[in-house]
């Protein structure tokens, strides 16, 4: 339990502490619950750490459930990776689940509906059905077919299951209220006649079960004692009820609901990213700039940088937008923490220092982690011909720019001061060379005599170095609100991706494991991307907010 006096309480913390200490339950049991229709996403997450979060802090159960009704758009590549996200994220399920596995049983309650008189078969389209429900101010309209004899209406739901009619000939319904306001209460459709290859099933069934029927009863079938689902489904609610109570289920779990994530500046919509992706707007679900886990994971979020994240946004009723700050912040904190220190320049420039010795090269040793030296130094050779980046230098600087301009002196990280003496350039006038003097005295980066300076820049060794492309990521949309707009890929951030082909990289990242997260040193934090053979590394976060003045701009 020592986890939980970490975790911020909230709302459903406290009906569930209400309902232990009252003895309505003596234990707790949760359920995730995704439709396998498309990858997990960043609000996926949130309902994974509050659901799994719930069971292990309380010492309770937490199944992963399939809520696999729909065969139209199901998937098993999917199911594969919902587990894999699941588990990444840190979380390990009480029992794997299908609410297919539980046709038969649904059947059987169905039954048990019609013969208590709860449900019904009705023979009108979907249309005249959809006509019939009325509107928020107006009834809707019984059909001819409500009052159809109760052995007429079972007999003809055992025909839609041996497959006699075709598809969307008849549904059977739930007989509540057609004048109910709430419009989820006027005689939902419960099963409808759909001759899809499921998944799991196969062929065995022609009929299928509507949500709100099936999410329920799953429910109670495995116990669940809190389920807890989004605010849409607030609506449901009374629906969720009613089933169980005329299903006579002896488990009645609990429908809470909170707030949907919302991020700003992406969407998190499965249909949104199916387009996406089948409109090749990016690579892959897991493309780094995608807000799926997956894609979160290849861009080098840690898991545990998206758990801090669910925590430090809570759970609430009312429903607002989240920042990228936040997750960004949670992500570089974490990386602050535990990613090693090494240099990498993204867009070279060569310098000579014209009075090193030329064919030495020294080992200089380095810091894999300033704030931690327990994770010890590695050696980076120096030699007379270096890469800084083209960033570092200024021809016509400013006072206030601390790097290299011809006649300045700055600290070379781990190495040397130097100081710039000349330029060469091209027929066009680029810089394309500088050269500089060292002051052999300033080994390690300190000079004897007490000489400050102001800047320090990173370098790797021109002979040492080794190539690699590096992926500069940036939000997918430039609207904070994507969404919502009438169409959201008009709104794609056109910089949401700048290709670097020809980085140089200090020689230790020769063996980065794909995966393994690292600050280059003064430009981001970046991670060996996991697809790619060839050395290639993705950049997770800059060091700063560098959107934090543009969103105050725009506020
Ligand atoms: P989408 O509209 O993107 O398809 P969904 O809610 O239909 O999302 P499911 O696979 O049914 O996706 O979701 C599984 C669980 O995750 C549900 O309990 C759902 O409420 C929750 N969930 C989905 N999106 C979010 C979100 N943005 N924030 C919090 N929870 C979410
Ligand atoms: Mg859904």
């Amino acid at each position: 339990m020592d986890e939980k006096e970490n975790v911020q309480t909230n709302f459903i913390r406290n009906i569930i502490d209400a309902d232990l200490a009252s003895g309505k339950h003596t234990s707790v049991y949760t359920r995730f619950p995704p439709e396998p229709n498309g990858y997990l996403h960043i609000g996926h997450a949130k309902s994974i750490c509050l659901n799994f979060g719930i069971a292990r802090d309380y010492n309770g159960k937490c199944n992963l459930r399939f809520d696999d009704t729909n065969p139209d758009k199901e998937e098993e590549e999917y199911m594969h990776a919902i587990m894999e996200d699941v588990r990444w994220l840190g979380f390990e399920w009480t029992e794997e689940k299908h609410a297919s596995d539980y046709f038969d049983q649904l059947y059987m309650f169905a039954v048990k509906l019609i013969l208590d008189g709860k449900a019904y078969v009705d023979s009108q389209s979907a249309e005249d059905i959809r006509n019939t429900r009325g509107t928020l101010k107006q009834p809707g309209q019984e059909s001819p077919f409500r009052n159809r004899d109760i052995q007429e209406s079972l007999g003809m739901f055992q025909r839609m299951k041996e497959g006699e009619f075709t598809d969307g000939e008849h549904v059977l319904r739930a007989k509540i209220d057609m004048a109910s306001p709430n419009i989820n209460m006027r005689d939902p459709v419960l099963y409808r006649i759909k001759r899809t290859h499921h998944h799991r099933t196969g062929d065995d069934w022609v009929i299928y079960p509507m949500y709100d029927f099936t999410h329920c009863l799953s429910d109670a079938i495995e116990g669940i004692t809190h389920s807890i689902c989004t605010l849409e489904f607030e609506d449901h609610r009374p629906l969720y009820d009613w089933v169980l109570d005329e299903a006579g289920t002896p488990c009645h779990p609990q429908q809470i609901e909170f707030a949907r994530l919302q991020l700003k500046y992406t969407v998190t919509s499965k249909r949104k990213l199916h387009q996406l992706v089948h409109d090749n707007h990016v690579d892959s679900w897991d493309d780094p700039r995608m807000p799926t886990i997956s894609g979160m994971r290849r861009r080098g979020f840690t898991s545990a940088s998206i758990r801090d994240f669910c925590d430090r946004i809570g759970v609430t009723k009312k429903d607002s937008f989240i920042e990228m700050a936040v997750l960004e912040n949670s992500a570089r904190e974490d990386l602050n923490e535990h990613a090693l220190r090494v240099m990498a320049v993204l867009k070279p420039l060569k310098v000579t220092i014209e009075n090193y010795p030329d064919d030495q090269v020294e080992m200089l040793e380095a810091q894999n982690h300033p704030q931690h030296p327990e994770m010890g130094t590695r050696e980076v050779p120096f030699a007379k011909t270096i890469f800084i980046e083209r960033e570092d230098f200024m021809e016509d600087a400013p006072k206030k720019f601390f790097r290299l301009t011809v006649g300045r002196e700055v600290r070379l990280r781990y190495a040397y001061y130097v100081t710039c003496t000349d330029v060469i350039k091209d027929d066009s006038g680029e810089v394309i060379e500088l050269i500089c003097s060292y002051d052999p005295e300033t080994r390690g980066g300190d000079s004897p005599d007490g000489r400050k300076v102001k800047g320090t820049i990173h370098w790797v060794s021109v002979q040492h170095a080794i190539d690699a492309k590096i992926n500069l990521y940036d939000r997918l949309f430039t609207h904070p609100d994507p969404g919502s707009a009438e169409n959201f890929i008009e709104h794609m951030n056109p910089d949401s991706l700048i290709k670097l082909e020809q980085c140089k990289l200090e020689p230790s990242l020769a063996e980065a494991d794909p995966g393994k997260h690292y600050q280059f040193e003064r430009t981001g934090y970046f991670v060996r991307d996991s697809h790619e053979e060839a050395l290639v590394f993705n950049r997770t976060v800059t060091l700063r907010d560098t959107w934090a003045k543009i969103d105050k701009q725009n506020a």
